[in-house]
């Protein structure tokens, strides 16, 4: 099982890229959580990330394809993963590619999660992160048992730096000019899956189990 999960921010990539990599005994590798845990233990990756990351734009290509280089080579990426927000742009779809190969694999699928603007405003205003572990919680959709505190390790939720109404502007033009390409790239090579991503997070969960057990 080797998915990328593509969507713009906030589209619910994380929400089910955890649950899912729990449920099939795959890591789940999210460059988002790595440039941050990169950023927490104040590495010069982590600061360098921060730049860009900041501002709502992508961290250059050569940072992120470095950063997955070492990650798949590890031992638990070789039955296979789910990647989440990775690929971002033609070039690190072509990196990942080469990557793949050279170790004798292919991705299985490209599952896009469809969701409104409206939507994804709605979403990324309201999400809360757990300091910790990176959980996921909504205000509205997803609140936590306790607020402010993880149900499931009792750490801090906090609101993303980049998750203000200014930034994410921002990165929804930077996923339209920069890797919503990514959509015909993998439409052409059938690898492409859409999954309506609005609705009951368990029903988007069971549409990507279908998805991803077509595409095997
Ligand atoms: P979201 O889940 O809201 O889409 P992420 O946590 O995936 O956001 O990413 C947060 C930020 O980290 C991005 O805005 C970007 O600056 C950086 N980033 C994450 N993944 C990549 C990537 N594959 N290429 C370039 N930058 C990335
Ligand atoms: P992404 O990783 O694509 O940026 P997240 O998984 O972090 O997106 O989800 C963004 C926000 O939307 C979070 O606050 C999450 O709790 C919430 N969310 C995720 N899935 C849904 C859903 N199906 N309906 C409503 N809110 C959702
Ligand atoms: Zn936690």
């Amino acid at each position: 099982m080797r998915l990328a999960f593509l969507g713009p921010p906030g589209a619910g990539k994380g929400t089910q890229a955890r649950d899912l990599s729990r449920e099939w005994g795959v890591p789940h590798l999210a460059t988002g959580d790595m440039l941050r845990e990169a950023l927490a233990a104040r590495t010069a990756l982590g600061l360098e990330a921060k730049r860009f990351m900041d501002q709502g734009a992508l961290v250059p290509d050569e940072v992120i394809i470095g950063l997955m280089r070492e990650r798949l080579a590890k031992p638990d990426a070789a039955k296979g993963f789910i990647v989440d927000g990775f690929p971002r742009t033609i070039a690190q779809a072509e990196a990942l590619a080469r990557l793949l190969k050279d170790a004798g694999q292919a991705l299985d699928a490209v599952i896009f999660f469809d969701v409104s603007e409206e939507e994804l405003l709605r979403r990324l205003t309201g999400r809360r992160v757990c300091r910790q572990c990176q959980t996921t919680y909504h205000l509205v959709s997803a609140p936590p048992q306790k607020p402010g505190v993880c149900d499931r390790c009792g750490g801090e939720l906090y609101q993303r730096e980049d998750d203000r109404a200014e930034t994410v502007r921002r990165r929804l033009e930077v996923f339209a000019r920069q890797t919503a390409p990514l959509l015909d790239y993998y439409r052409q090579r059938n690898l492409l899956t859409t999954v309506a991503g609005e609705g009951p997070i368990d029903s988007i969960r069971q549409a990507i189990r279908r998805a991803a057990g077509t595409a095997r």
